[in-house]
């Protein structure tokens, strides 16, 4: 199982459950609906529903969507569709915080009751204002002892829609002189005159990420809410919460390090902003790291899983992890598991002279060189080939064991050739070479020479044309946002995608959408899941062939 790594949580656990602590452990993966998931909510979702497999518990789906405004149906689907992807299950049915609406406002209602709540008629920037500093504790709003009765009514009339959006907001009377600035009574509920997705037009205030959260963890029965460090400092307000409210259990809160990763962005909001103006073809865009980006690059999810699992996961910040784990893991599963093929990106034709021209040759070889189930392929051999430009030199540096003028390479999966002539066209640019076979030198070594180089080569009349984008980092710097918060845009690597029409070999014809093949020499390639249509074919260039991460 590859999502069962230890981990400090993973040992927690263990121990409550062995100390009788904990029977069944209940966790949730909770993402707010306002753009697609990303490789930092891979981690957490590995985490997640990981702990739940491991221990025999559950893991909900909580869609957290407190936020109308900024939130999309849309963005429910691809969350959902990435989830059954990645080949998670929630327990049960999709779950909204939004089904706990009126649960909540109850509990609103009886913190008021309680004296623990009130409404405020501060201005946003007042509140800021009024709440002080780390170093200069916070002042109370002039509203804060308004009676329970005014505030309750307010509070429904509120709900109602008769106050303007930042008019009023209800607040949790805790310490305005606490240390820890989220205790200065927080906000539980803000006005929103938005319709919700799921609520309609019921609603014109909701709740607080900070009120809904723990609590909507009570309901479900959460045992154990994990989540990113950044709400360490929101744990003592989940437990007042907790403590203060007639809640029916109490979950734990316990934070992990959130994932960094370089050369990219792992931040919806900053992602949405790629999108929106159009830097990229959309949140599934392949230079995305989303996961709906990351599988149309061709990434399989065991390699995400295998990746998270790497990364491992820690209660300290573990800095910025380096992408080139990514392409590891993803590099290891495709040269395992992806059939081989061979395509030529930048074509240059050779004649090879001593061949017929009704020459009807095919090379029967592997699909893959270690695994005898994927059967063989056929590679029929023409007089006419198409071989790789970058694969011939006039005038060759002396390593260079590739093709040149009167030197011979071996074509992969067939004979030896040598370079006879080389033909140019009126500009001067080489436009054919003429070669020739040594019949003797299929599956062995030539008489009496070594001949080093191997290159990759199409029959050019059975060849397919293919389409093929070859991706690469979206940004050229580790870390895009580390200055400004729109900075980002400035690094874009100019170079991200190249397409190129390049001609494969013919077992490529029938290649499925998001089947993924090693090109020989070259690299790991999908076919793109919706591009490939009425035939055409176009693929994405998934990772190249060389590993630059060292274990
Ligand atoms: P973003 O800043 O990208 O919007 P978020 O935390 O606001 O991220 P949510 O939809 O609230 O996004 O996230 C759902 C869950 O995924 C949360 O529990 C959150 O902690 C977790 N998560 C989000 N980003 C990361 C990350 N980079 N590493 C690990 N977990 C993450
Ligand atoms: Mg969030
Ligand atoms: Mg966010």
């Amino acid at each position: 199982d590859s999502t069962s790594a230890p981990n400090f949580i993973r040992n927690q656990i263990s121990e409550e459950i062995e100390a009788g602590k904990v029977d069944k452990i209940v966790t949730r993966f909770p993402p707010e609906p306002n753009g697609f998931l990303h490789i930092g909510h891979a981690k957490s979702i590995c985490l997640n529903f990981g702990l739940a497999e491991q221990f025999g518990g559950d893991c909900h789906l909580r869609f957290d969507d407190t936020n109308p405004a900024k939130e999309e149906q849309a963005y429910i689907d691809a969350i959902k569709e990435d989830l059954h992807w990645m080949g998670f299950e929630w327990a049960g049915d999709v779950r909204y915080a939004s089904d706990y609406f009126d649960q909540l406002y109850a509990w609103a209602q009886h913190l008021i009751r309680e004296g623990k709540a009130y409404v405020d008629d501060l201005s946003p920037d007042e509140i800021r204002e009024y709440r002080g500093t780390l170093t200069e504790a916070g002042k109370p709003s002039p509203y804060r002892e308004r009676s329970a009765d005014e505030s309750l009514d307010l509070l429904e009339r509120m709900k109602q829609g008769e106050f303007a959006e930042s008019e009023k907001v209800l607040r949790a009377k805790i310490d305005m002189a606490s240390p820890n600035i989220n205790l200065r009574d927080p906000i539980l509920y803000r006005i929103r005159h938005a319709a919700h997705h799921q609520t309609g037009e019921k609603w014109k205030i909701y709740p607080s990420y900070d009120f809904a959260h723990g609590q909507s963890d009570a309901i479900e029965g959460v045992t154990h809410s994990v989540c990113t460090l950044e709400f360490e400092d929101h744990r003592p307000l989940y437990e007042w919460f907790l403590d203060n409210l007639p809640v029916p259990a109490k979950p734990r809160q316990i934070e992990f390090a959130r994932l960094n990763l370089n050369y990219t962005l792992t931040s919806k909001r900053k992602l949405k902003l790629l999108v929106d103006q159009e830097v990229v073809d959309g949140w599934d865009d392949p230079r995305m790291p989303t996961i709906s980006g990351m599988r149309r690059r061709g990434y399989t999810s065991a390699s995400i899983r295998k990746f998270c699992d790497m990364i491992g996961v820690t209660r300290a910040d573990g800095g910025l992890v380096d992408i080139a784990m990514l392409y590891h893991a993803i590099r290891s599963d495709l040269e395992d598991n992806a059939p081989r093929a061979m395509c030529v990106m930048k074509p240059l034709k050779v004649v090879l002279t001593n061949v017929p021209d009704d020459h009807d040759e095919v090379f029967e070889v592997a699909g893959h060189p270690a695994r005898d189930d994927m059967g063989t392929r056929k590679l029929p051999f023409t007089r006419e080939i198409w071989i790789d430009q970058d694969d011939f030199m006039e005038e060759p540096p002396k390593k260079f064991f590739r093709l040149a003028p009167e030197k011979e390479v071996r074509l992969r999966n067939g004979y030896v050739i040598r370079c006879d002539e080389v033909i140019k066209d009126d500009a001067g640019e080489i436009s054919e070479l003429r070669c020739s076979v040594d019949f003797e030198t299929l599956g062995k070594n030539p008489e009496g020479r070594k001949v080093k180089g191997v290159i990759h080569w199409v029959s050019a009349e059975h060849g397919v044309p293919v389409e093929v984008r070859q991706y690469d980092n979206l940004f050229q710097v580790e870390q895009p946002d580390k200055d400004k918060e729109t900075d980002f845009l400035e690094h874009l690597n100019p170079e991200s995608l190249v397409t190129v029409q390049g001609i494969a070999e013919p077992s490529i014809r029938e290649a499925a959408p998001e089947s993924r093949y090693q090109f020989e020499r070259v690299g790991y390639f999908c076919a793109d899941r919706h591009a490939c249509v009425d035939g055409k074919l176009v693929f994405n260039r998934t990772v190249g062939l060389k590993d630059g991460w060292a274990k």
